[in-house]
């Protein structure tokens, strides 16, 4: 059995037709930059999202890097986050020299625990940016009503749950900004770095415009100190290629994790709130004694991952935020025991078997 943490090549081999029409149109016409390409997907990916402005750029990092800087949040300002997340969250408040505020997750979901939060907010907070971890949205409803009673800003960062479900609304379309990626192996993927931005306000949306194409108001004229962070066209080519068949992989992914869920035996296995459609960037589970679990698999031939090991409290980088051990155990704990198994739609009934039976044994 060979298999394949996310079958990349699988998917590929499914949609290879569309896909190589779309480069091969992006070579015939050597558009490589900016084009119908780009506003084609950013039409599609505000139409899938609902979103009013969908704005493309060159990946989640550059995208939350463009949103923070729409908010004009710098040297001076806080940011509550959470811990447990990519590095990318909160190197980017850092980044702009803000302070990444940590507050600890909730022990089911592993998003914040926005139950935390207010306590964390001072006279500094400019923004929450709760992370919507391994597909599934956080309690934005509560997130949204904190910071509107404190008058602070909402940045979802959704680089693992585009097209995830909450309440009947997408995720993306939740908050004053959301961003996502599309790395390779985040739920729906291009075949380099991508990424986009998402809000419903005219003006954020064009001041993100504008930063993305180094402040360029015209051309050549720059009002802003901005960045190279357009998408390419060959990207947005495989996206638009790809975006047809995403609701169709969501549901596979469902059912893919459902089967986890009813045939994995003592381990935790993701719990799900009621009215949220995850994507499953990650099918996480926990276990007791992870290493050996970890050796097992690497012996079965079936590759895990462990997101995410080392809390960002605890990163080195982090070290003059003063954050000791201690301070985030729910973070701690969970970053202890939490595994992830393969996951994508291309995942075989057979291949699943395989990993259930190992994992139960
Ligand atoms: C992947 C990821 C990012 C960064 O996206 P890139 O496209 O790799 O820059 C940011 N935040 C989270 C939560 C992620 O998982």
């Amino acid at each position: 059995m060979n298999i394949n943490f996310i079958n990349l090549q699988g998917q590929y081999q499914k949609y290879k037709q569309e896909i190589d029409k779309e480069i091969h149109e992006v070579l015939d016409t050597s558009v490589y930059i900016g084009g119908n390409k780009v506003t084609k997907l950013e039409e599609n990916l505000a139409n899938f999202s609902g979103s009013k402005h969908a704005i493309a750029c060159s990946s989640g990092t550059d995208a939350l890097l463009l949103a923070l800087m729409a908010l004009d949040i710098k040297s001076g300002d806080e940011v509550i986050t959470t811990p447990f997340t990519f590095i990318a969250t909160a190197e980017m408040i850092a980044f702009v020299g803000a302070k990444p505020v940590f507050v600890d997750i909730d022990e089911k979901t592993y998003n914040i625990d926005a139950s935390k939060i207010e306590e964390k907010i001072t006279s500094n907070t400019k923004a929450i940016m709760p992370v919507s971890l391994f597909g599934q949205v956080a309690n934005m409803d509560e997130i949204n009503r904190i910071a509107k009673k404190h008058n602070l800003k909402v940045i979802e960062d959704a680089a693992q749950s585009f097209g995830a479900e909450y309440k009947n609304k997408k995720s993306c379309n939740l908050s004053d900004i959301a961003t996502t990626s599309f790395f390779p192996a985040k739920p729906l993927g291009c075949y380099g770095d991508g990424g986009a931005i998402f809000t419903n306000d005219d003006e954020i949306a064009s001041k993100i415009r504008i930063f993305l194409n180094h402040g360029q108001s015209k051309r050549y004229i720059h009002s802003h100190i901005g960045i190279n962070g357009r998408l390419d066209s060959i990207q947005a080519g495989v996206l638009n290629a790809k975006l047809k068949y995403y609701n169709e992989e969501i549901e596979k992914r469902q059912s893919i994790a459902n089967r986890y869920n009813n045939s994995l035996k003592n381990i935790i296995t993701p719990f799900v709130e009621k009215n949220h459609l995850s994507v499953w960037a990650q099918y996480c589970i926990r276990v007791k004694d992870r290493e050996a679990m970890l050796e097992k698999c690497a012996k079965k031939n079936i590759p895990t991952g462990v997101y995410y090991p080392v809390p960002l409290h605890l990163q080195e980088v982090f070290k003059y935020l003063n954050y000791k051990e201690g301070d985030f155990p729910v973070t701690e704990k969970v970053s202890k025991d939490i595994m992830a198994l393969p996951m994508s739609a291309f995942l075989t009934e057979e291949e699943q078997d395989y990993i259930i039976k190992a994992i139960n044994e």
